[in-house]
């Protein structure tokens, strides 16, 4: 399944009759959570039943399309199943919370119910039942069949996020990689490559410190710090957009380029940083951005048939990828030099250690593997 995010543009109607449909849903998933709460067995069918009693009670629950109303009791389900989830892993967990205005910000679209026509233009229609005609900005054109169909509120703009039976076709390169991550160089490789961490990020957070500075001014419940709230809130959602940009560019790069990607494995690297309980520090920034990276490299080298090797980042900065031997390489010293005579950025450094130990691993994990199949065949 491939999933698309476009933005739509509703006309001042269509966006009233979007969020009495938020409405709606919220209160039919708030009704049949209070349904559920009585419940002493949960039965799922009777919860999904009630809607049809809601219907007749609260006629103006026609308006909205009946499938996108049966979806909540779907949501519902799930988000039960989760917090089931959570209590397994021991995790100190509550009961499922009635959903507040500012916690509903989408609404589904399953199976049927739309239409996309595409037109290869600056907008396209989206076909909304009950809803109408929404203009929309593809700037890709799907494939396969749509399976389903999510509006999204974020501060003032609306999504589409269109899921397809698209199969991902995309096939890994042949070359094999070894990559560190870095605040000042996000990526730099064995050969050299360096990417740059992306400035624009920088400029947005200092913004996002006043905006937050701002905000901490301001009297509760006064319009004043409603504004200002929303005003964060357009912030971080661009640099959020701008960042996922970044991250799924190199990360579909890479992937394409590549059979074999060696990574340091994160989170020991991080620990060791101390300046992280510092919330807008560019460390901390970088933090999420790797994890979401590697997330991003995982899922698409899976489907591109790339394989990911993590390696212990322990001492990959310290070793002399030329003869080995160990020295102390202090965060301020940029370029390695050692005795053999290898002069190399700190980080290419780094990534050429990182390749060979995840290559070792991968040598390792084959001659297991054919001597285990040596000793079923001489059995
Ligand atoms: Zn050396």
């Amino acid at each position: 399944m491939k999933a698309y995010k476009f933005r739509l543009y509703p006309s001042k109607k269509q966006e009233q009759t979007l969020f009495q449909t938020f409405k709606s849903c919220r209160f039919v998933y708030n009704q049949l959570l209070e349904k559920l709460n009585k419940q002493e067995k949960i039965n799922r069918g009777e919860i999904q039943h009630n809607i049809l009693s809601l219907k007749k009670q609260f006629p103006e629950l026609n308006r909205v399309y009946s499938k996108t109303l049966q979806y909540e009791c779907y949501r519902l389900f799930n988000n039960l199943r989760g917090l089931s989830q959570l209590k397994k892993n021991d995790k100190k967990v509550g009961r499922l919370r009635f959903k507040g205005e500012d916690w509903f910000k989408t609404i589904n679209y399953n199976q049927s119910g739309f239409k996309l026509n595409q037109t290869g233009k600056r907008y396209s229609k989206l076909h909304l039942s009950k809803i109408g005609d929404i203009d929309i900005r593809c700037h890709r054109i799907t494939g396969g069949k749509i399976k389903q169909v999510t509006i999204k509120k974020t501060t003032g703009k609306w999504y589409a996020i269109i899921i397809t039976d698209e199969v991902y076709k995309k096939v890994g390169g042949k070359r094999q990689i070894g990559i560190d991550l870095g605040i000042i160089n996000f990526i730099a490789d064995n050969k050299g490559n360096k990417i740059k961490s992306p400035l624009f990020l920088k400029k947005r957070l200092n913004k996002i410190k006043k905006a937050y500075q701002n905000l901490s001014k301001k009297k509760r419940g006064s319009n004043n710090r409603y504004k200002a709230k929303q005003r964060l809130g357009v912030l971080f959602e661009k640099v959020e957009n701008q960042r996922n940009d970044f991250l799924n560019k190199v990360s579909t790069n890479l992937v394409s380029d590549n059979k074999i990607i060696c990574i340091e494995k994160l989170g020991i690297k991080q620990m060791m940083s101390k300046k992280r309980n510092r919330f807008w520090n560019r460390r901390n920034f970088a933090d999420v951005s790797w994890g979401k990276f590697i997330s991003m490299l995982k899922f698409k080298a899976e489907s591109a048939g790339t394989k990911i090797i993590e390696v212990n980042p322990r001492n990959t900065s310290k070793i002399c990828s030329n003869c080995g031997k160990l020295q102390n390489m202090p965060l301020s010293q940029r370029t390695y030099f050692c005795d053999c005579g290898l002069e190399l950025d700190r980080d290419v450094n780094s990534a050429k250690n990182i390749l060979a130990q995840g290559l070792g691993f991968v040598k390792n994990e084959t001659e297991s593997s054919s001597m285990k199949q040596e000793a079923i065949t001489s059995t």
